[in-house]
């Protein structure tokens, strides 16, 4: 696609339409109440959440999309000046409340977009999104594929939402004499609470803008700000601490729950405080891993962290066995991960290769302006780092991670790259600005 056409999820560059995924914060970067650089299309729960989260914007820059209503723009080249028409088809991400994937059609091709998604197999409505991207595409190939790479390490292995929103209940109904907090986000994980609410019959204590995103979404009746209403409470995830569990346990017993796909290490559990930094979840991981011998299975079950903390393996992000299961129907020509800036993310090739069609068409030497030393750099690191973290006795083949690849005589040495460096890169390749060159650096 031509440079200037379209953004995704990346705000500070200049195209004639951008589009949102979804209101959390990793996809929102460069975007603020302010901004008004052209047309911005996002689903219709995300438009109307839109003024919570970005207040006094102008909303007539947002365009709405409704899942598998495909609609077609007619945008400019600005190079030859002539009309280049894009077919844009959303379709539910199953991510968080709003979150869509996009898929672009035109004379470029075929783009999908999945922005962080999770297809649980056997979800009704996963079936129903795999149904409208498959006719969307027809008899034509998937020829790019932007995935969401969070988990794509067959390390993480994680059950469906409901089992692990059932695992919560569990805990909470074998403490009855016990307060609960649960960390979440300003959005998402939303039928994990409600499903809390429903199997105890009780509101559930939200802060007063969760409130407001909650009475957005149509769930008022399940929660409230009022903390004599019920011994539940869902609270920010940065402030659970070691430090704010224990002076709660003083006052009442009380046991924190923190639902998340992310490992959580043993070390951990000698700190005062947490940290939601992922590369230190890794890093202190590798521990329990390599003591333990446990792998993946540690995920399937609640894990106590603390004496009053539980970790849930709910996760809004697809587990690697799901990736591997929409990889194989999707069968894109090439692919790309989205999400850099989690330590433990993957470039999906590494595991997921052979479930391309064009496995020597690697985006990583092909497309990277150059930057091949780098890019190469940055797989080779985040797989020996992760695995090491899972303790997975692997030999990775760094000669056949280069192959292919020219190094530029500026390209620092691969091996030795600098994690600032690699820090920096990750930190730039969230989003995707979509043009005839690769432009994730
Ligand atoms: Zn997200």
């Amino acid at each position: 696609m031509e440079e200037g056409l379209i953004s995704v999820d990346k705000w500070t560059t200049v195209s004639q339409v951008y589009f949102l995924t979804h209101l959390h914060s990793d996809h929102t970067q460069g975007l603020t109440p302010k901004w008004s650089k052209g047309p911005l299309y996002c689903s219709p729960i995300t438009a109307r959440l839109f003024p919570v989260r970005f207040p006094g914007f102008d909303m007539l820059l947002v365009r709405v999309l409704e899942a598998g209503k495909p609609q077609t723009l007619t945008l400019v080249s600005r190079s030859s000046h002539s009309k280049v028409l894009v077919e844009v088809t959303a379709i539910d991400a199953r991510h968080c409340p709003g979150a869509l994937m996009y898929l672009f059609r035109g004379q470029f091709g075929s783009v999908l977009y999945t922005g962080d998604f999770r297809w649980e197999i056997g979800d009704m409505k996963a079936v129903e999104g795999k149904n409208i991207l498959l006719n969307a595409l027809g008899d034509k190939k998937l020829d790019l594929l932007y995935m969401d790479n969070t988990y794509c390490n067959p390390s993480f292995s994680f059950p469906p939402r409901k089992v692990a929103a059932q695992q919560v209940v569990d805990i909470m109904t074998s403490h009855p004499h016990h307060d609960f907090v649960i960390g979440v986000d300003n959005l998402g994980k939303e039928d994990l609470l409600l499903h809390i609410s429903q199997m105890l019959n009780t509101k559930i204590w939200v802060w007063p803008e969760r409130l407001r995103v909650m009475h957005l979404l149509g769930f008022e009746d399940a929660f409230t700000t009022k903390t004599c209403l019920t011994r539940v409470r869902a609270v920010p995830r940065y402030s659970l601490t070691f430090e704010t569990i224990e002076s709660l346990n003083t006052v009442r017993p009380t046991i924190a729950i923190l639902p998340t796909g992310l490992p959580w290490g043993k070390k951990f559990l000698d700190q005062k405080s947490l940290s939601y930094s992922c590369v230190s979840l890794c890093k202190e991981g590798s521990d329990i891993f390599a003591e333990t011998g446990h792998s993946s299975e540690i995920f399937k079950s609640p894990r106590k962290l603390h004496q009053h903390m539980f970790a849930v393996s709910y996760s809004e992000h697809s587990c690697f066995k799901e990736i591997e299961e929409f990889l194989k129907y999707v069968n894109p020509s090439r692919i790309s991960g989205i999400v850099s800036s989690a330590f433990c993310c993957i470039n999906p090739r590494h595991y997921l290769d052979h479930l391309c069609k064009d496995e020597s068409d690697n985006l990583c030497c092909k497309d990277s302006r150059g930057k091949l030393g780098l890019s190469v750099a940055w797989k080779a690191e985040s797989v020996l780092e992760c695995d090491k973290a899972f303790g997975i006795d692997k030999q990775i083949n760094i000669s056949g991670l280069l192959k292919g690849c020219k190094l530029r005589a500026d390209s620092p040495k691969v091996l030795g790259v600098q994690r600032s460096m690699i820090s920096k890169i990750r930190r730039r390749v969230r989003g995707v600005k979509i043009d005839h060159n690769d432009n994730f650096y």
